[in-house]
């Protein structure tokens, strides 16, 4: 099989859908890989050390999608990409359907197999090519929360960690799932007093059973969300119900109980955001300020951290492309079932029920 690997064409996106030693497990194993020169500069990984393990290097997108049976790529098609994918092409990507129905109209008239990566399940509920990117988010909210609750960027002039004599930070996490998870666990290594708040109890007792003792969970209820506002100097919004819109937790009203200079860190901006303050911003203007608190609600956190984000990312996505490659794409949806689930569309039909049911398509 020939894959295609273009270079990502949306602003600020800087990962790449293949590393080095991807090309190399798939070229020993008879297919062949078509990468557009320049693809992995953004995350530190140059021409020659993909051409060093075979890839065939081209000058444009248009070489790419022109040779390619599966293209593999990061972010979905954008616009510009659309005319160049050819009927009967499988994309193998972050698609986001629901989110855009332009897109969705683009794959179908295209007659495009795509394959999404946060629709791909692992058959026990999990979705292992979102988790990486939430692990990230996690682990960043912290580092950003530290750096917006430093003075010269309007923050409360608090240290994470405190020192000896002076109590460490403060920090409420809103959900405990992944990207709570990682929050709490790097929060904690940088000395501050953690508590973490979630609505499931089965939850709770794990990350009570591994985070460390400055950690504390809580159930997750207005009153004790109230009561950590009035105490928190960063706030982390990490909920998520699957599928929906995330739960305001916090409303307008609530955000004056917070101590001036304070920070929100809502993670959740991608799903709408858990506070009611909250609006979606870029790595280019990260931050504004309400009632005092400063608010960071970048909907593509990993993409600031390019690098590590590439790598996280291609672990997971690796072997499903080797699958691909292997078995072929038919064989693949009829016989895979996490990638009869990634399928969105497939020779012009919807044939995920969520993105039918969004749009009124028939599925
Ligand atoms: P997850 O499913 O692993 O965890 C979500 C947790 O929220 C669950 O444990 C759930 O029980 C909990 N929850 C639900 N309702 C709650 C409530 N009322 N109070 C407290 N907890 C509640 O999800 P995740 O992977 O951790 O992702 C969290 C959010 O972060 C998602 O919206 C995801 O899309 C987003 N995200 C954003 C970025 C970004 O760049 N901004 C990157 C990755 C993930």
């Amino acid at each position: 099989m020939i894959i295609g690997v273009p270079k990502e064409v949306k602003p600020d996106e800087y990962r790449v859908a293949m590393l080095p030693v991807g090309v190399e497990e798939l070229t020993r194993r008879g297919h062949a890989v078509v990468l557009e020169r320049g693809a992995g500069v953004g995350s530190g990984l140059p021409d020659e050390a993909y051409e060093a393990v075979g890839a065939k290097l081209v000058d444009g997108p248009e070489q790419v999608f022109g040779e390619a049976d599966l293209i593999v790529k990061v972010k979905e098609p954008q616009p510009e990409e659309w005319p160049l994918i050819r009927p009967g092409q499988t994309l193998f990507t972050y698609f986001h359907f629901a989110a855009c129905r332009n897109l969705t109209e683009a794959m179908l008239e295209r007659r495009a197999t795509s394959l999404a990566y946060e629709t791909l399940s692992d058959g026990s509920g999990r979705l292992p090519l979102l988790t990486p990117m939430s692990e990230v988010a996690g682990r960043m909210s912290v580092q950003e929360g530290a750096k917006y609750l430093e003075k010269p960027q309007m923050g409360r002039g608090i240290l994470l960690g405190g020192v000896p004599g002076v109590a460490p930070a403060y920090i409420t996490v809103l959900g405990g799932g992944v990207v709570g998870a990682n929050a709490a666990r790097i929060a904690a290594g940088f000395g501050a007093s953690v508590s973490i708040l979630d609505i499931n109890m089965d939850r709770l007792r794990y990350l009570d059973d591994v985070m460390p003792a400055n950690v504390t969970v809580l159930f997750s209820d207005r009153h004790t969300i109230r009561r950590q506002l009035e105490r928190a100097d960063l706030v982390i919004g990490a909920v998520l119900i699957p599928g929906a819109k995330a739960p305001m937790l916090v409303e307008e009203e609530d955000l004056k109980r917070m101590q001036p200079g304070s920070v929100i860190c809502d993670v959740a901006i991608d799903q709408g955001g858990c506070i009611a303050t909250s609006r979606p911003t870029s790595h280019a203007e990260p931050t504004y300020i309400v009632d005092d608190v400063v608010h960071y609600c970048v909907t593509n956190m990993p993409g600031a951290v390019g690098r590590t984000s590439t790598f996280a990312l291609c672990n997971v996505t690796l072997p499903w492309v080797i699958q691909l490659a292997q078995r072929g794409v038919e064989e693949s949806m009829r016989d895979l079932k996490p990638i009869a689930e990634a399928a969105n569309t497939h020779d012009g039909a919807v044939t995920n029920r969520a993105v039918a049911e969004t749009f009124g398509l028939e599925y």
